[in-house]
């Protein structure tokens, strides 16, 4: 699917780019048809214009000398080109003198500039066809026409130019189309990469949320299914039956209840969502809620926190959660005996909490995957503890939901340290 993406994205890159690049390659090989054309017949009006004011008619006699004229006279300074032919046309287009080819008597171009094709006959070999830019001009002398001038020069020349653009071209747009088809291929791949991973992400999630759900609908099913069939009329069996599905049935639900909320919590909180929220307060709070498991863990829970009440911008049922979710993990994975200190203090305009525990601490190889949706470090242990995996991820949620930061410092029978850094009010 992802190639297919990939694919299409650099094939509309490709044509993209191509169709401007050709209509560039046209442009440009336009311009220098134009730009060659307009040499050229500068080159042929100069030439016919030294020629021009060389004819000279005496009006009192009637008479046309072209005695001086280049090419058409004896008497003409050297013209130094290579016209074709030269032609001189009375006023009434009648040929009176010419250089080159043999031409028609009469006049048949109109004055100006004209591209024609004309065959050269060579005394040996076959005629060669050859185009030739002709120029018509009507020579005057004190206003008074004179006859006509028509010169030609071969195109060859700047046809050879042009073929030569048009090899140039030929090659080079190929091979930038090429260039361009691998750069979309490559641009194709930077631009799914995001994609990909996110997609990636959710297959997994979804898969490990199935995964999840499975086991205990399961047991909810066979549980339920036993108490159908079974012909015991053992009631205390029978309970203890119920009692496993409301459980594993509460189980799910709180799954449920996660997936959600980390389905719903994606991204920055608006700031109208947001309260002062006094985390002295709060914390004192949680550890008076937490004080009878701790008791019953025999785990000494203790917090420690600044003389100046310390607040931050913050959603706090959500930022209790948070917190809730790192103490309840430290009682957790604490053995009996074990301390869990709650601590608070202030740094460069930031609000610390600290959750420092002596319990069973957390394998440096585990540490980058812990805030990982569905991550347990041990499944087994973390099965029998009822956890899903999923405390450690809604906590850095609803931590860079509020523009803070999460972090942990763990050693293997050590204990471990989460913080939560979050920007003060
Ligand atoms: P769970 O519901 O499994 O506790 P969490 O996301 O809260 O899921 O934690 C992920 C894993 O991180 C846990 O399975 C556990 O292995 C490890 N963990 C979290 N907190 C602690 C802690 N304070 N001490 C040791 N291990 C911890």
């Amino acid at each position: 699917m992802f190639n297919r993406s990939r694919g299409n994205l650099a094939l509309w890159f490709t044509l993209t780019m191509g169709s401007i690049l050709v209509v560039f390659a046209g442009v440009l090989y336009y311009q220098k048809v134009l730009n060659e054309l307009e040499d050229l017949d500068r080159l042929l009006y100069q030439k016919s214009r030294v020629m021009a004011v060389n004819a000279k008619y005496d009006l009192r006699q009637g008479q046309l000398d072209l005695e001086n004229v280049p090419l058409l006279g004896t008497n003409f300074p050297p013209l130094g080109t290579e016209l074709v032919y030269a032609r001189w046309y009375d006023t009434k287009g009648q040929l009176v003198q010419f250089f080159g080819t043999t031409p028609r008597a009469q006049l048949t171009m109109t004055p100006g500039f004209h591209t024609i094709k004309t065959a050269l006959h060579s005394s040996s070999a076959m005629p060669t066809v050859i185009w030739l830019r002709q120029l018509t001009l009507p020579v005057y002398q004190d206003n008074l026409l004179i006859g006509y001038l028509e010169v030609a020069m071969p195109l060859t020349p700047t046809q050879n130019d042009l073929a030569q653009l048009r090899l140039v071209l030929l090659v080079t747009v190929p091979v930038t189309l090429g260039i361009i088809g691998l750069a979309g291929w490559f641009l194709g791949g930077v631009a799914m990469q995001p994609i990909r991973q996110t997609y990636e992400q959710l297959q997994r999630f979804t898969a490990d949320a199935s995964h999840e759900l499975r086991s205990p609908l399961a047991a909810v099913i066979s549980n339920a299914q036993y108490g159908l069939l079974s012909t015991s009329s053992n009631p205390a069996q029978q309970r203890q039956r119920y009692e496993k599905i409301v459980h594993v049935g509460k189980s799910m639900s709180l799954l449920i209840n996660n997936l959600l909320f980390l389905a719903r919590h994606e991204g920055r909180l608006p700031p109208q969502s947001l309260q002062s929220v006094d985390l002295n307060k709060l914390l004192i709070q949680l550890v008076d809620n937490y004080a009878t498991q701790a008791d019953a863990q025999h785990i000494s829970l203790t917090c420690e926190l600044p003389p100046d009440n310390v607040k931050v911008q913050a959603e706090p049922d959500l930022l209790r959660q948070a917190v809730v979710n790192l103490v309840s993990n430290a009682c957790k994975y604490t053995n009996a005996d074990g301390k869990v200190l709650l601590r608070l203090f202030t740094q460069s305009h930031q609000a610390v909490i600290q959750v420092v525990d002596n319990g069973i601490g957390i394998p440096e190889t585990d540490l980058p995957h812990i805030f990982e949706r569905f991550y347990r470090v041990d499944k087994k242990r973390s099965r029998k503890t009822g956890g899903f995996g999923l405390g450690l991820a809604i906590a850095q949620q609803i931590v860079q939901a509020h523009g803070g930061e999460i972090s942990v410092k763990s050693a293997v029978g050590e204990g471990s340290t989460f913080q939560i850094v979050l920007p003060l009010k």
